[in-house]
């Protein structure tokens, strides 16, 4: 009976023991599972994240590097996601991410995979997409669903998504994938946003060569090259043809690549974070011409990602005082999408420039919102209408809308200036229609320094004779 009863008690203690293993063995499984799963996945929307993107992806190549085909992947990133998220809070934020993710997996096939790789980026790898319009009916079909209105927190939102695609053989490599989608999406964003791209071997060549401006860019301004970085300045003109003010505009000749617009080289400067100190140099010289022309007007563009920075004010100030010149001879020019952003810095940062005595111009009027209405609120001086706006103003309704809007801006005491006049039939459309200053090649083009001491004394001279 001894036996009996020990062996028994045994097998009792031996179960019990295969009882607890067992189930320690399944609770380390379980942890061991959500670890890997936590490891590969976004704990918000329960997507892929990055590295499960990568694998899977890597494993379709190999397939189709043995059995042919072809996939494609695609980088998404939300068009206004962060104005949301300021605007109703990160908790609709999340829910707005949560919501897009339900969708792009509502649209998606079992066999391809939707990932969240950022903050508001997803990427898709299509697995088997062997022609092109096929790639592009899904980027198609994405903006729709993404672009339709969300009801989150008793509150329509509507984003949207710019998608940069790349097509993919079984020769590509991940990091190259990554890379050639990444340069299509931010191509798709250059071009207005809302819209796809697919990657071409063009994009490359761009992307190179915005990589070499911007290190030229950063050494020109580390050794100060004002040889290679010039700003000329254009005249401005009254409606008695004198000269009231000129406004400075960037010239950059790098001795390789020649010269460099300040289209292509002020939105590189604003990405790469440069343009603060692409602006100093520009009020520099302003500012020397400021001192040579104390009655002129010196007008200085500025970016609207200029506009975050909270110091923006004080430094301007700063450094124009510095230079030994008022305030109010520098007038600061800015695009409406800085007002039409409501936000409080930027608002703070316009009032504490006009405190100081800056003047306020709003460039390239008739290009976008185009509501001279909302301009009282921002106590602007100056509003300038685009080339194109002028240009277009030929014939009976558009000359009408013209002087309505010169009209309306001098309601509200603003000074209008016409710019890129380019001949006398615009000059006349202008005058006629009651424009209070001109600029534009018609009178004069953007001058170096000494060539503008040259036109100043030119036209005072013909002015005397005139008189
Ligand atoms: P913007 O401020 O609208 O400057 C006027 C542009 O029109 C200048 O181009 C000028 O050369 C051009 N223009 C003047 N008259 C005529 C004309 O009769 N016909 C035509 N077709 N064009 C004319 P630019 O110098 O190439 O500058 C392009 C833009 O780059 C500027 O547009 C401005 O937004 C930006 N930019 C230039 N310099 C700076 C700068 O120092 N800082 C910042 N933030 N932006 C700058
Ligand atoms: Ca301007
Ligand atoms: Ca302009």
């Amino acid at each position: 009976p001894i036996l009996l009863i020990s062996s028994v008690a045994v097998i009792l203690i031996m179960s019990t023991l295969y009882h607890s293993l067992s189930e320690i063995l399944e609770v380390l499984t379980e942890s061991e599972r959500n670890a890997k799963h936590a490891a590969l996945h976004d704990v918000l929307t329960g997507l892929g994240n990055r590295t499960l993107l990568a694998d899977r992806i890597e494993q379709s190549l190999r397939h189709m590097k043995r059995d042919g085909g072809a996939g494609a992947l695609l980088m998404l990133d939300l068009d206004g996601f962060k104005q949301v998220n300021d605007a109703f809070g990160h908790n609709v934020g999340d829910q707005l991410i949560k919501e897009i993710a339900r969708r792009l997996l509502w649209r998606l096939r079992d066999v391809d995979t939707v990932a969240r790789i950022g903050g508001d980026e997803f990427a898709i790898w299509l697995s088997n997409v062997p022609h092109l319009s096929g790639i592009k009916t899904v980027c198609q079909a994405i903006l729709e669903d993404v672009s339709e209105v969300c009801s989150l927190a008793d509150q329509e939102i509507y984003v949207g998504v710019s998608i940069g695609a790349v097509q993919a053989t079984g020769t590509d490599l991940v990091s190259d994938l990554l890379r050639k989608a990444d340069i299509a999406m931010y191509d798709a964003k250059a071009d207005g946003r809302g819209c796809f791209k697919i990657f071409t071997k063009g994009m490359d060549a761009e992307v190179q060569r915005r990589t070499i401006i911007e290190k030229k860019m950063r050494q020109a301004l580390e050794n100060k090259d004002c040889q290679a970085l010039q700003v000329h300045f254009q005249p401005l003109m009254n409606r008695g043809q004198e000269i009231v003010g000129v406004e400075g505009l960037l010239r950059w000749t790098d001795p390789e690549l020649g010269p460099i617009s300040p289209a292509e080289s002020i939105p590189i400067a604003e990405d790469c974070g440069l343009i603060g100190k692409l602006t100093a140099l520009v009020v520099d010289q302003a500012c020397i011409t400021a001192v040579h022309f104390p009655d002129l007007q010196i007008s200085i563009n500025l970016s609207a990602s200029q506009f975050h920075d909270e110091n923006l004010a004080l430094r301007l100030e700063k450094q124009v005082r510095g230079n030994g010149i008022r305030c109010s001879q520098i007038e600061l020019e800015i695009t409406e999408s800085l007002l039409l952003e409501h936000s409080q810095i930027c608002g703070r940062t316009l009032g504490q420039l006009r405190g100081a005595g800056f003047g306020i111009a709003l460039d390239d009027f008739g290009t976008g919102y185009s509501s001279l209405s909302y301009l009282h609120e921002f106590q602007v001086d100056t509003v300038k209408l685009d080339r194109s706006f002028i240009q277009s103003a030929k014939y009976g309704k558009s000359i009408a809308i013209l002087s309505a809007t010169i009209a309306l801006g001098h309601a509200i005491n603003l000074r209008v200036v016409a710019e890129g006049i380019e001949n006398l039939e615009q000059q006349n459309i202008a005058l006629d229609a009651g424009c209070d200053v001109f600029q534009g090649n018609f009178f004069a083009p953007p001058m170096a320094p000494v060539e503008l001491v040259d036109f100043i004394l030119t036209s005072k001279k013909g002015q005397a004779s005139a008189a």
